[in-house]
């Protein structure tokens, strides 16, 4: 089931993710082992963190990391967009997260993704607080939030993944010991990083064979400076319709040219995000 907000387990792995080597890691270490491993990590006595806090701009792999993550260590995803939890639950959103962390409870080991989470949990002395002399709904949810976070225990087998393109909006407050504790940031992939994902993205593509490297090599130059890992994808969408436009059934250099040629990059000035 796609639906959202009720527990699956993902068909992503570590291999369909190109590059991003040592953010595979630091999951493996803080979410993968300890759901694989727990009586390992209570003889050790470490304690596994709360949550995980992938930020970075769009496209580039959070969603695939988050998804990865649980199903690596057989969990159980809920995948929550911080944005579609408040309009469809309007007015009742704190329950809907309550619900939320409910259902993660009956199907642990779980691993619960907050995407987008800067539009559920904005700092809370940011403008709109008071209306009516109360809390603002805004900070209702934050607190509601910070709540259930605070219930986790170490071996409550549920673990918090969020990401945002915003951190610097979130409320401080989440991102506190024992709540989304480890920051990791997914960065633009530079040349080498964008090779490493063409070559992922392509595994299972037809590639005339004498061209494979030719396009991997592609990835690594100026015609995909500032790609990110959605933008590698586009580029092999596109060169797809190139073969399809000269009726062939196999993607060869040329179509990979025609494509780098079409896609632009969709991020932009990363120091417009972060300075
Ligand atoms: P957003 O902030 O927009 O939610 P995101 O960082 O969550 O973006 P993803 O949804 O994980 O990005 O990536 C978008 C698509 O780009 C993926 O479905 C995948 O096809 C491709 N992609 C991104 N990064 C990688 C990668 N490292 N390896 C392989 N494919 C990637």
């Amino acid at each position: 089931s796609k639906r959202e907000g009720f527990a699956t387990i993902p068909n992503v792995s570590w291999s369909d993710i190109g590059a991003l080597a040592a953010i595979r890691r630091d999951l493996q270490t803080a979410i993968v082992n300890p759901i694989l491993h727990p009586t390992l990590y209570n003889q050790l006595g470490i304690t596994a963190p709360t949550g995980i806090l992938l930020w970075g701009p769009p496209g580039c792999g959070k969603t695939l990391l988050a998804k990865a993550c649980a199903a690596e260590s057989r969990a159980n995803f809920i995948s929550i967009k911080g944005p579609e939890l408040l309009t469809k639950y309007l007015g009742d959103s704190e329950a809907a997260v309550r619900r939320v962390f409910a259902r993660a409870r009956s199907s642990v080991p779980c691993v619960i993704f907050f995407d987008e989470l800067d539009a559920l949990a904005p700092r809370r002395d940011s403008g709109s607080s008071g209306e009516g002399g109360g809390e603002s709904s805004s900070s209702r949810i934050v607190n509601t939030l910070l709540t259930e976070l605070d219930g986790l225990s170490d071996r409550s087998g549920i673990y918090v993944i969020s990401a945002t393109n915003r951190p610097d909006i979130i409320d401080p407050a989440m991102l506190r010991p024992g709540r989304l504790e480890i920051p990791l940031f997914v960065d633009l992939p530079d040349p080498s990083a964008r090779s490493e994902i063409l070559r992922t993205i392509l595994r299972y593509k037809p590639v005339v064979a004498d061209d494979v490297e030719a396009v991997v090599e592609l990835g690594h130059g100026k015609e995909c400076e500032g790609y990110s890992g959605a933008d590698l994808e586009a580029l092999v969408r596109q060169a797809g319709y190139h073969a399809i436009g000269r009726l062939a059934s196999m993607l060869n250099m040329e179509d990979f040219r025609a494509a780098a040629a079409r896609v632009r990059p969709s991020v932009g000035d990363i120091k417009r995000y972060y300075g």
